[in-house]
Parts: C-alpha cells; structure tokens; sequence
C-alpha cells in the first residue's frame, strides 16, 4: 500500500473502521506490505515449543510440544491430500506467543485456526475445544466426529483454565487435545485421528470439503 493511497483513504476508512483490531491491522501493521500472502485454508498451530515443552511424561521424557509438532505434520498431510492449503505457525522448535500464533492467521487471511496439543500422561484424554463462535461449534464437532467421536467442549470450560488463543482469531477456531502424552508410535497417533495416508483412500472429496 503506498503512502498517497493510505492517506487519501484514510479518513474514510477510519469512519468506517470501528474495532482497534481491524485498525491496527490495516494501518499499523508492521508486517503489512513485507509479508502479505495469498489466503488459504487453514492455519496450523503445534502448540508450545523451545523452552516451553507443554507437558511432560516424566516416565518416558516425552514432551508435549514434539508430539504436537509431530500430529500437526499429520493434519498437514491429510488437509493437503484433500486439496486444501496450509500453514504452520512454527515448523521448527521454537517459542511463539499465543498472540502472534493466532494474530498471523488474521493477518494472511487464514479461514480456520487449528491449534494441536497433547494432555499430561495421567489426565490426558482426547478432546476438540471450541470458541463460542457457530462456526467454531460446527466445526469442532465435525473434526471430533472424524477422531471417532471424542468430546467436544468450550474453550471456556477446559480444565486448565480459559483458552483464551482464539480471543484473537476472527474465524472458526478449534484446539485439539490429541490425547495424552505418552510415546504413542507415529502409526498408532495417525491411526488414532483416521490420518493415515493409503494410496487406496476412497473418501471423496465431498466428504473433505464437510471439514469446513
Ligand atoms: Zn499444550
């Protein structure tokens, strides 16, 4: 956006523009300009890494945040065989606050934010949180529906406390507790959330498009 056309549009659109958050992400956006994409599908967040390793099984040193890491590769693989775009917040081990994680999907125009977990080993069960959007209801239990049915509860209501990363999304936004974290074989974590990749997948492309 050049500068003259900023200006001159200026007044009009901040009459217009009512929430801080719209203006802030059109006018003062430091990455505005630098980073712009075209918009895709959903934007993938492995939870937790670098210092922060979410949860740990102190049996087996299992960290959360590979788990999630790993599982994310998997939810990777299995929208793009389904023909949608992706992206991750991180594909390498390191920290990013909550914010940034959930701010990058507005600000590239990501339709759905998925974020990945893993439980601690003893409590650790497999659930699909929800923010109080209808969208965000929708698609909760659709993806909870395609993990074989498991719960589906109000980011509200999560043990843990409010999850509050979707405060800073604008479209559906679902959290994922994949289950807990144990050294689940890669196989039997893709089994587990009907991720496994067969060259003989007869799911159509209808049913896909229902992840939406
Ligand atoms: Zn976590």
């Amino acid at each position: 956006m050049s500068k003259a056309y900023s200006f001159v549009r200026w007044p009009l659109r901040s009459a217009l523009r009512t929430t801080v958050s719209t203006r802030f992400s059109l006018f003062h956006d430091p990455f505005l300009g630098k980073e712009q994409t075209m918009p895709y599908d959903v934007l993938i967040d492995p939870g937790h890494g670098g210092a922060d390793s979410g949860a740990v099984n102190s049996k087996t040193n299992t960290l959360e945040k590979n788990l999630n890491m790993d599982s994310s590769l998997s939810v990777e693989y299995f929208l793009g065989q389904r023909g949608r775009t992706t992206k991750m917040t991180r594909t390498t081990d390191v920290d990013i606050d909550n914010y940034q994680r959930a701010y990058q999907g507005v600000r590239e125009g990501a339709k759905i934010f998925v974020s990945v977990h893993h439980d601690s080993a003893e409590v650790g069960r497999s659930l699909v949180y929800h923010d109080n959007k209808a969208e965000s209801i929708r698609l909760a239990n659709k993806v909870a529906g395609y993990m074989g049915g498991i719960s589906v509860v109000s980011m509200n209501q999560s043990p843990h406390g409010r999850l509050y990363i979707a405060d800073f999304t604008t479209g559906p936004s679902i959290l994922i507790e994949m289950g807990p974290t144990r050294p689940y074989t890669r196989d039997e974590r893709i089994a587990r959330c009907q991720l496994r990749p067969t060259p003989s997948r007869t799911s159509s492309p209808t049913t896909s498009r229902k992840l939406s």
